[in-house]
């Protein structure tokens, strides 16, 4: 319930109250009656509105209004204050990514019920006053029979259960036979039980465990886990959640890369634990959604897995924090505030001076530095669990093989499918590329058909009939005629999508059950699940999918992997192309023979000789990363030196250069600072906007965020013109 300050008239104070929208500082207001304390959910008026925000520290630098001058609060609502923690992280992240702390506010106050109201009931149980039996009817026998096993109810469900009418019940409830409580209608959740005995952990697991389980004293202590794929890390990252949890404050945050893809991950967790953790994705809805920020804040959810966003719930006390996967670039959030999930969790273990695993079998090379730098521990897992062996891998030659006209499975890949269908077992192609084809063009005039707003093709999705732009979303029904030279059919279709895949696979193996799965086939988690639990049940013989098939996986059964197009991941070139092709081919390869039967794998490629690929069928994956990381470190590149992309845009394109000439002019140069652009970006123009781009290095003494404010400090965009900073970069386009 709220409490109405204006009720109390004694002192008058002032505090400071930081809203959840970019405005760049606090905002100043009176109270009167006792102070809020900082991590205070408040409404206050502002501009003729009433908000939400949160009492915040003052900045010291920031000139006080008069105290007659400024507007009282409305109201201090009923909602579990944010922990200094939890406001330390708001500023420390804003300060990181040079945004404004209202902005990463905003994602702490994701769920805009939670912090209204919420809508009670009263609930009634057993009392505490003792029986007079002189005043017990056989109808008020019978209720106290049905209170008798101290469970809460209403009042009518205590009347319909007992067959009395509700005035007996009232009249107990008089008598202080029955008492009541006021509860909010959310439902609780049901706790995990660590206490629940696991699998029996082979050798290795136990060892990891064991290591594991001796830092935790420590309290704030990074660990990257790494472990080949199959080998079972997650059985051993939930023995640790199992000694975390025993601690009945601790809360646990586990973060996964693709939330949609989720349903295998959450049966092992309720195998394990007896009851299912509590999730965070966008697809909750409204009512979930406040349900589960309430029980984070209030601490009755024990443990939460999300995609990144997760990272800022209202957590009362985190007692671990695991992120799998942790090498997985979708972490990284490109919109809005940009930061890295994972590098962020790791500030936010510090804040809360707890433990955090980094799960992985290809560690990013960031985790990697961090080890190096001995920042961060490292635990290992070098076998499959239950003895299963690794995958056989070849390469074919696509310069040389087989490759009977039109199809874009060779020969040896058409076989060895067809064997595995023979045997009974199942098959995972994997093509990088959504819809049916990523070009269309007509034969007549070359006109290549292209998105009016970005500098991006058209990619022609079959199944919806439709042209769409990757990047920004337009689409139109797929033409018959020309849009340049009105020709009728004379468009083709250049280039495999995973729908023209499937399209051959249907004809090459007209019997099996064919599944897409992409981010356009898997709508929602509901759906994801779904169709994981049918190749789970056998029911699917060849899966053909985009990088989202790629992660975490387990299926006994499945014992080939295709990868149609290998180099499609290399040629774009930027910083971290091999370094992502080598974990998205081996994660993908992880995927077969996890079992007792052997898996197969064969990669596709027209650069066999490229050092991704020769590291992969060699296996001395070793040595390739280390002569990467030599290379990033020959050039100061992260993770060794620092980066921070300047991305301007704007309707107008003079105006975008000049602006962008201009910053380049204003640069500080500096010592151990170098500056790149300013360049057209390679995506010159999305969603009508151009793009230049400017690129700033530095080595890590630098203090690159300063470095920043000062160099953007008096620029002022004008005319629709926006500047996006994005600290330790991971797109270029
Ligand atoms: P990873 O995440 O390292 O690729 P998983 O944790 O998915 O590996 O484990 C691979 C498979 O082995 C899963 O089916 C898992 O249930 C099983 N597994 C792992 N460790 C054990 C264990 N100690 N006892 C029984 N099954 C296990
Ligand atoms: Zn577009």
């Amino acid at each position: 319930m709220a409490k109405n300050l204006s009720l109390f008239e004694e002192k008058e104070g002032r505090i400071s109250v930081l809203l959840p929208f970019a405005l760049g500082r606090v905002l100043d207001y009176k109270f009167d009656g006792e102070r809020p304390e900082h991590g205070t959910f408040v409404r206050v008026p502002l501009a003729g509105r009433v908000v939400t925000g949160v009492v915040w520290e003052k900045p010291k630098e920031e000139k006080e209004v008069p105290l007659e001058k400024l507007k009282f609060i409305y109201e201090v609502l009923n909602v579990p204050t944010l922990t200094d923690e939890q406001r330390h992280f708001i500023d420390w992240v804003a300060n990181y990514t040079i945004s404004t702390p209202g902005n990463v506010l905003k994602m702490s106050m994701s769920s805009p019920g939670a912090l209204k109201t919420l809508p009670t009931s009263m609930q009634y149980f057993k009392g505490k006053a003792a029986v007079d039996p002189a005043r017990l009817t056989p109808a008020r026998l019978q209720v106290l029979d049905v209170i008798d096993d101290g469970k809460e109810r209403s009042i009518k469900s205590i009347s319909k259960k007992a067959g009395v009418s509700e005035a007996v019940v009232r009249g107990l409830i008089k008598l202080g036979l029955i008492e009541g409580v006021e509860r909010t209608k959310d439902r609780p959740y049901q706790p995990p039980d660590p206490e629940m005995k696991g699998p029996e952990l082979n050798d290795e697991q136990k060892d990891a465990v064991t290591t594991l389980k001796a830092g935790l004293e420590k309290g704030f202590q990074p660990t990257a886990l790494e472990g080949v794929t199959g080998s079972g890390k997650t059985e051993v990252y939930f023995e640790v959640i199992a000694d975390i949890l025993k601690n009945p404050e601790n809360q646990v945050l586990v973060l996964l890369p693709e939330i949609a893809l989720t349903g295998q991950w959450l049966e092992r967790f309720r195998n394990r634990f007896g009851a299912l953790p509590v999730e965070w994705h966008s697809d909750l809805g409204k009512a979930e959604r406040r349900r589960a920020w309430r029980a984070v804040a209030s601490g009755e959810a024990r443990i939460i897995i999300g995609a990144r966003s997760a990272l800022f719930l209202p957590f009362k006390k985190l007692g671990l924090v695991v992120v799998d996967e942790e090498h997985d670039q979708s972490f990284k959030q490109e919109d809005g505030v940009i930061y890295h999930a994972r590098d962020m969790a790791v500030v936010r273990a510090q804040l809360a001076d707890c433990p955090i695993i980094l799960s992985s079998a290809t560690l990013s090379y960031e985790t990697l530095a961090n080890i190096e730098r001995k920042r961060f521990s490292h635990v290992t897992l070098k076998h499959r669990y239950g003895g299963a062996s690794f995958p056989d891998l070849t390469a074919i030659d696509m310069r040389e093989a087989e490759n009977p006209a039109g199809n874009w499975l060779s020969t040896a890949l058409n076989e060895a499918l067809k064997e595995t269908l023979e045997r009974g077992e199942q098959a995972m192609l994997f093509l990088n590329r959504r819809g049916y084809a990523p070009l269309t063009l007509c034969r007549t005039c070359g006109t290549r058909i292209e998105c009016p707003n970005c500098t991006a093709w058209m990619v022609e999705h079959r199944l919806k009939r439709h042209l769409m732009c990757h990047h920004c979303g337009h689409s139109i029904p797929t033409p018959k005629f020309c849009p340049e030279c009105g020709v009728e059919d004379s468009l083709a279709v250049c280039g495999p999508g995973v729908e023209r895949l499937e399209e051959e696979v249907a004809r090459l193996f007209p019997h099996a059950k064919r599944l897409v799965m992409t981010s356009d086939t898997i709508t929602s988690p509901h759906k994801g699940a779904e169709m994981v639990a049918r190749i789970a049940a056998g029911e699917i013989d060849i899966i053909i999918g985009t990088q989202v098939i790629t992660k975490g996986y387990h299926f006994p059964k499945l014992t080939l992997v295709g990868v149609i197009d290998a180099d499609i991941g290399l040629k774009g070139g930027d910083l971290r192309a091999g370094e992502r092709t080598y974990q998205q081919l081996e994660q993908v390869s992880g995927r077969a023979g996890r079992e007792k039967l052997k898996g197969h794998v064969y990669i596709q490629t027209y650069m066999p000789d490229n050092p991704v690929m020769a590291a992969l069928l060699s296996g001395d994956k070793e040595v390739f990363i280390k002569s990467d990381m030599a290379q990033r470190l020959k050039f100061n590149m992260p993770p060794y030196g620092r980066l921070a992309s300047i991305l301007v845009s704007g309707p107008n394109l003079p105006k975008v250069e000049a602006l962008s000439h201009e910053l380049a002019r204003r640069f500080p140069r500096d010592k151990g600072v170098s500056l790149f652009g300013p360049a057209q970006a390679p995506l010159a123009r999305l969603q009508g906007r151009f793009r230049y781009r400017l690129l700033l290095k530095t080595n890590r003494k630098t203090h690159l965020q300063n470095v920043i404010r000062s160099w953007m400090k008096g620029v002022r965009p004008r005319g629709g013109i926006r500047i996006k900073i994005d600290i330790d970069p991971y797109s270029f386009l």
